[in-house]
């Protein structure tokens, strides 16, 4: 059996359907937003997805790791907000884990959970969070540890991405019952609970993009 692998393709196609995601979704993250914070998140989303749709044409040749540099500093550079540098910074790190560097090079699975693994840490470190604080991480975290408990455990590649992204939705549903420590939330103490994050809510939708693109 020859080992599971991400093509050049796929992750340029992930980034074109979060161009769509942002699109779609931008009043659900921005309503979520109005209920805990400072009713933004869609449009910051919108606002950085958009100008990466601007340029996408002219990075598509480039390599994975380069490719997502540019995307992570789109996000970081027009976005204002803790969401744009956040996930600005996880996109510009993401390719780092790829040994390969030719434009047409894609990425083996082992080298995709390294991806992912360097994007949450990136997170944690720039937003000085850890799980349990309603952000983002809520999604991220049990996500990404649980993609590589199950790859290492013998599921399949895709399968394992399954594991990841329903780990990752039962974290954001946890979000309802935590009181904010990190992010606008934070100022509403008690009255945030009943509430899910917003960022913690589209962490999980992008998971689930790259999830659904995953060739099977
Ligand atoms: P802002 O809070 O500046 O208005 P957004 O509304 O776009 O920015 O994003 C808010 C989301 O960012 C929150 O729901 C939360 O998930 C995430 N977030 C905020 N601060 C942090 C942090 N320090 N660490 C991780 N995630 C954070
Ligand atoms: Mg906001």
């Amino acid at each position: 059996m020859s080992e599971y692998m991400l093509s050049k393709d796929y992750f340029v196609q992930v980034i074109r359907d979060l161009i769509v995601l942002a699109e779609d979704r931008k009043e659900y993250f921005t309503d979520l937003d109005s209920a805990i914070g400072d009713g933004d998140h869609g449009i910051n989303l919108s606002i950085g997805f958009r100008e990466v749709n601007k340029n996408i044409e002219d990075w598509k040749g480039l390599s994975v790791r380069d490719f997502y540099n540019k995307v992570g500093t789109a996000l970081l550079d027009k976005v204002g907000g803790s969401s744009g540098p956040l996930y600005g910074s996880f996109f510009m790190k993401f390719g780092l884990p790829i040994k390969t560097k030719g434009p047409d090079e894609g990425a083996t699975f082992e080298e995709f959970i390294a991806m992912m693994e360097k994007g949450v840490e990136i997170i944690k470190k720039r937003g000085k969070s850890t799980t349990g604080e309603k952000t983002m991480l809520d999604t991220f975290v049990p996500a990404v540890e649980t993609l590589r408990k199950e790859y290492e455990g013998g599921t399949l590649a895709k399968e394992a991405m399954e594991k990841a992204v329903e780990a990752g939705k039962a974290g954001l549903e946890s979000t309802r019952n935590i009181v904010a420590t990190k992010g606008r939330a934070m100022r509403l103490g008690e009255r945030a609970i009943g509430h899910l994050d917003p960022g913690a809510a589209s962490a999980a939708e992008i998971l689930e993009v790259f999830y659904k693109d995953m060739p099977n």
